[in-house]
This record gives C-alpha cells, sequence and structure tokens, in this order.
C-alpha cells in the first residue's frame, strides 16, 4: 500500500495544473497516468486557448465579460453562469502564467501573444502556438511539475476508487511497468482522465480517451451531468476522423459544397465559417445528408487554398502535415476533405466551480468533469482554458480541504485493502470465465451504435432503437473472458476492464439523450426541433444502478443570472 496526501489521477493539463497547485502549498502530491503525462491527449490540441487579451488590432475592446456572455450563448445558455464568470476572468491571469512559465506563444512584432478568431466568439480572443497550443501548454507544465517536485507514476492504470464511509481515500491502480494491482490511499484524488470520445466510432481523440475516470466516479455513486451534449467537430479529415482544426477556418478557410457554394451563408450568414461548431457541424451534415457533398461523396471541402504557402506554412504547419499523410493531401494545392466527427465531451462528472465533487475527498478537472461551463456546446479555444482554470481551483480547494482535516486521520487500510482484493478477485473471475463473447467485437459494436444512433441529428425512434442495443451490449459483456489475467502491460485485460466503463458512459450518454425532448445546443432532434426552456433549462443527472444496466436520471437547475437566456442567431 503506498500513501500519498493527494492522488491525481491523469497528467494531462487539468491534472498536472491541478498537482502544482497542491505541491507548491506545501502538500504531498503524486500524479498516477495510464501515459507518460507528455502523451495526454491535451498534447494534440492545434487551434488554441481563449483568454479576452485584447492584443488582436480588432479585439481591443474584449472584455472578461463579453468572453462570457459568448460562452453561455455558445452553450445555448446550459452552462452555469457564476462558474463562467470565474473562467473567463481567471483566463488573462492564467495565459500570462502559462507565458511567464516558458509557453512559447505565437507573438506579434511587439512582443505581445497573437489572438486569431475562433467559432462563435465576438472578438478574435484565442491565443496560439502555431497550431501546436496543446503539445506547448502540455510541455511547459510537464516541466512545472518536475521543478515543484511532483511524484509522478507514469504506466499505472487506475481501475477502481477506494470509498469508505462514502469518503474518496485513493484508488486501485495496475502498474503497467510491473503488473499487478497496488492500492494508493490518500486524503484527496482528483479525476482528471479527459474526454470518452472512443465510445464514438468516429472520433477525432485519442485511443486512450475511453471516459474510465467517469466510469469509476459514477459506480462509486457520484452521478454525471448532461452527457448527452456530445460535440461533434464540423472537420475531421474524411478517412481517419483526425481533426483539422477550427483554426483554419480562424485563418480564413472556406468550407465548401459539392456546388462549390460557401454554403455556411445560408446557417449562419454573419459568423459564416466560424459559427458555434453545434450549428457548423450541422450544416454540413445537412449538405452531405442532401446529396451536395463532393461528387456525391459523403463530405464537405475544407479550403485553405487562397491563404496562400506562405501563411499556411507559419500557422497550420501541423494541419498540413496531418492532411497530407492521413488523407494524401497537400492544402496548399487542394482542397481537404472533411466530415462532422465526435469531438468533445460537454458532460462528466458533476463539480462544482472549485472541482469539488457531490463526495466528500473527491475532485474532478478537465473534460472528464462537468462544471459545467460549455452547457450544451462548448466553444472553440475554451476546453484548454477549462482545464488550466478548474485544474488550479480544484488543486486549490484541495489545499482548503486539507487545512481543514483534524488530525489528518489516516484513510482506512482495511478498506484500502478489501477494494485491492475486490479488483484482484475481478480479474481472476474473468480469466476464469470461458468467455463466449469477446470484448473487442463488442466494443466496435458498441462504438458503431453510438455513431449511428446518436448522431448530429436525433430523434426518438433511432435513439429509442439505439438505446436497446446499448442495453444488448452491455448485457452481453457480462460474457467476456480473459486469455491472460496476470503479467506487465496486460493490454487485453486494460482494453476488457475499459469495455465496462466505456459501455456505462454511454449509457449515461443514450438514457439523457432519448429523455431530452427539446434540441439545445449540440443535442440536436428531428422530431423537438426548439430550445424549451419552460421544461428543459436544467441539467441532467445520471445515477449509477448497480442492478440494472442503465442509470436513474434526475435534475438540477442550471446557475442564471447575468445572461437571459435569448434566441441563439449568429
Ligand atoms: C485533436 C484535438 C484537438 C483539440 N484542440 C483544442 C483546442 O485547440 N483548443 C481547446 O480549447 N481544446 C481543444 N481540444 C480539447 C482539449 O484538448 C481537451 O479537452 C483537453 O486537453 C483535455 O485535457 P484533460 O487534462 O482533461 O485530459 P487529457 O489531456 O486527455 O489527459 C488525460 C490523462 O488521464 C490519464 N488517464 C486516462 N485514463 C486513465 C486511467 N484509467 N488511469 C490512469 N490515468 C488515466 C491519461 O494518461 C492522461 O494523462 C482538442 C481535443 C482534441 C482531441
Amino acid at each position: 500500500m503506498i500513501h500519498h496526501d493527494v492522488i491525481i489521477v491523469g497528467g494531462g493539463l487539468s491534472g498536472l495544473r491541478a498537482a502544482i497547485e497542491a505541491k507548491r502549498a506545501g502538500l504531498d502530491v503524486a500524479i498516477l497516468s495510464q501515459v507518460h503525462p507528455g502523451r495526454s491527449h491535451s498534447g494534440a490540441a492545434q487551434g488554441g486557448i481563449n483568454a479576452a487579451l485584447g492584443n488582436h488590432p480588432d479585439g481591443h475592446d474584449d472584455t472578461w465579460e463579453k468572453h462570457a456572455f459568448d460562452t453561455t450563448k455558445g452553450g445555448d445558455y446550459l452552462g452555469d453562469q457564476d462558474a463562467i464568470m470565474k473562467m473567463t476572468q481567471d483566463a488573462i491571469r492564467v495565459i500570462y502564467e502559462m507565458d511567464h512559465w516558458g509557453c512559447p506563444f505565437s507573438r506579434y512584432e511587439d512582443g505581445r501573444i497573437t489572438q486569431r478568431p475562433f467559432g462563435g466568439a465576438g472578438f478574435p480572443r484565442c491565443c496560439y502556438g502555431a497550431d501546436k497550443t496543446g503539445h506547448y501548454l502540455l510541455h511547459t507544465l510537464v516541466e512545472q511539475s518536475y521543478k515543484f517536485g511532483v511524484k509522478l507514476y507514469v504506466e499505472q492504470y487506475v481501475s477502481k476508487l477506494i470509498v469508505h464511509d462514502g469518503v474518496c481515500q485513493g484508488v486501485i491502480a495496475y502498474d503497467m511497468i510491473r503488473g499487478g494491482f497496488e492500492a494508493f490511499t490518500a486524503h484527496a484524488v482528483v479525476i482528471a482522465t479527459g474526454g470518452s470520445g472512443r465510445i464514438y466510432e468516429n472520433s477525432t481523440n485519442a485511443l486512450i480517451n475511453t471516459g474510465g475516470g467517469m466510469a469509476m466516479a459514477y459506480q462509486a455513486g457520484v452521478p454525471l451531468k448532461d452527457m448527452e451534449f456530445i460535440q461533434f467537430h464540423p472537420t475531421g479529415l474524411f478517412t481517419t476522423k483526425i481533426l483539422m482544426t477550427e483554426g483554419a477556418r480562424g485563418e480564413g478557410g472556406y468550407l465548401l459544397n459539392g456546388l462549390g457554394e460557401r454554403y455556411m451563408e445560408k446557417y449562419a450568414p454573419k459568423f459564416m465559417e466560424l459559427a458555434p461548431r453545434d450549428i457548423v457541424a450541422r450544416a454540413g451534415q445537412t449538405e452531405i445528408n442532401e446529396g451536395r457533398g463532393i461528387n456525391g461523396m459523403p463530405y464537405v471541402h475544407l479550403d485553405l487554398r487562397h491563404l496562400g504557402a506562405e501563411k499556411i506554412l507559419e500557422r497550420l504547419p501541423g494541419i498540413r502535415d496531418l492532411a497530407i499523410h492521413f488523407e494524401g493531401v497537400d492544402p496548399i494545392e487542394e482542397p481537404i476533405p472533411v466530415v462532422p466527427s465526435q469531438h468533445y465531451t460537454m458532460g462528466g462528472i458533476d463539480t462544482n466551480y472549485d472541482g469539488a465533487t457531490p463526495m466528500p475527498g473527491l475532485w474532478a478537472a478537465g473534460e472528464c468533469a462537468c462544471v459545467s461551463v460549455h452547457g450544451a456546446n462548448r466553444l472553440g479555444g475554451n476546453s484548454l482554458l477549462e482545464t488550466i482554470v478548474f485544474g488550479r481551483r480544484s488543486g486549490a480547494d484541495v489545499v482548503r480541504y486539507m487545512e481543514g482535516l483534524s488530525g489528518k486521520r489516516p484513510p482506512n487500510p482495511r478498506t484500502a485493502d478489501a477494494a485491492l482484493r475486490a479488483m484482484e478477485d475481478k480479474v481472476d473471475a474473468l480469466h476464469r470465465a470461458k468467455g463466449t463473447e469477446d470484448a473487442y467485437k463488442l466494443r466496435t459494436e458498441m462504438a458503431l451504435v453510438t455513431r449511428d444512433y446518436f448522431g448530429v441529428f436525433r430523434d426518438e425512434a433511432t435513439m429509442a432503437a439505439g438505446l436497446e442495443k446499448l442495453l444488448d451490449v452491455k448485457a452481453r459483456s457480462k460474457n467476456v473472458g480473459l486469455r491472460v489475467s496476470t503479467g506487465a502491460f496486460n493490454l487485453d485485460m486494460i482494453r476488457t476492464l475499459d469495455l465496462e466503463s466505456m459501455i456505462d458512459v454511454a449509457l449515461c450518454m443514450a438514457a439523457g439523450a432519448v429523455n431530452r425532448t427539446e434540441s439545445r445546443g449540440a443535442h440536436f432532434r428531428t422530431d423537438h426541433n426548439k430550445r424549451d426552456d419552460a421544461n428543459w433549462l436544467k441539467h441532467t443527472l445520471a445515477f449509477y444502478r448497480p442492478d440494472e444496466a442503465g442509470p436513474r436520471l434526475d435534475f438540477k437547475p442550471v446557475t442564471l443570472g447575468t445572461f437571459e437566456p435569448q434566441e441563439r442567431v449568429y
């Protein structure tokens, strides 16, 4: 058994930032991460991070209040406005802190950080480092975590929370390098495991984004909030769904249909290609569905040619490389074939704006959490911001919690031992089971159901059929087995355990989507195509039921107060 004051699960931007905050207050902090922090999905972020710095020539009048308004409207008024204000107000300080810590942002001639226009934003407020912003931010925080002396356990797969009398007291982790499970006890645990994009087959996300952290909290009794809101990014590469950043449109890229038309004129005449993602994704899908894809094919074009080689090479070099290597198209010469693709999980573990979950001892930050600042649709550039702002706030709240703990009573060793044994027994039982079902096939089946039944456009009959299919996959997943139960790098075991998490997360998404009989942000129903504030201006909460396949749903009010809900026009 290993003990630390604080355990952070996940070494992406949010986990690193939480760890640094707790560590520099003098706590003993450890990060457990399935991959080296520098390989977290945060590093794949391209386009940028929002803050109302007002550096852009067209952005001098920008303020954090305007950023808050754009975020609230972009989220179709489902975001909690107090949390949104905290995020947009903190944003400016956070960017300068990252700057001072050495993040190599792109700059104007006078040295100030450059900003580009991004979707749904009234001003160009997206700060960036070429098209590698996530990579730069992530490596800056990895360096800082080394500097502050955060203890790192790399290639640890966390599979379960240790809970004693309703209080989180640690985690159980599989040591991928040495093999075998270990109990890690702590006074405070922060889950920072990122999104669950891989529950969809057509995702821009890393393979590791399976929603494991969400499932751990959910199975321990913490509700998942607003899981029906899944973001589809308008421009994933047609073949692989690898992301072509919104920054490409921020730099002036066009979206074209098979008739060569800039079709956004019909859907968002003012904002055009830079309308919020839900609107641009629906537009692209409509063009495809109505037969105006390119040469009758199910994709549209992202055209950057008019930007010229110099701008593409300076501002979008990574995008060009990805398009060449994964689609065989050089954007300097040809338009890029793109399709709407699953991109982001607006929902997640229910937290307040200090990252605290309803369970004492447990916090969550980053994409796995739902604070909620993104509401029903996240604006591009706000997720990187969320990870750092709420990573820091979670770390600070952990520090306050620890100060209030009288005598720091150690976690209960018997509970930790029992949780460890339960995990080992579970894996043994999977090994003993003959396994009539194949975990890999079930995972693919599930990911095709989410893609085909819970996509950009949704309706009752399709979703109800999809929900039935997910319940069937869950029932059959009880009959999977393990070929090997021991040893190092047992990826077969990890993927089999992931399957259970992914199905639970998918069921929360599906149940919430069927239940919400309105259209709001990214959740668009052809059978209820209007927003319905009278009945649905509320958060969905999904609670785990050990004896039933799907969740119990409940609701929670949205924090309003500053911006009155109005019609969303762009
Ligand atoms: C291709 C792409 C481009 C994007 N571009 C932008 C952008 O330009 N601007 C923007 O604002 N947002 C962008 N986003 C969204 C944003 O990057 C993510 O939401 C954000 O980086 C998530 O950070 P995180 O800290 O929550 O998690 P991640 O960075 O995903 O890190 C998760 C961590 O958890 C660990 N982990 C996961 N499961 C376990 C487990 N069971 N046990 C132990 N460890 C575990 C992993 O090892 C990893 O370290 C983009 C997303 C993608 C996919």
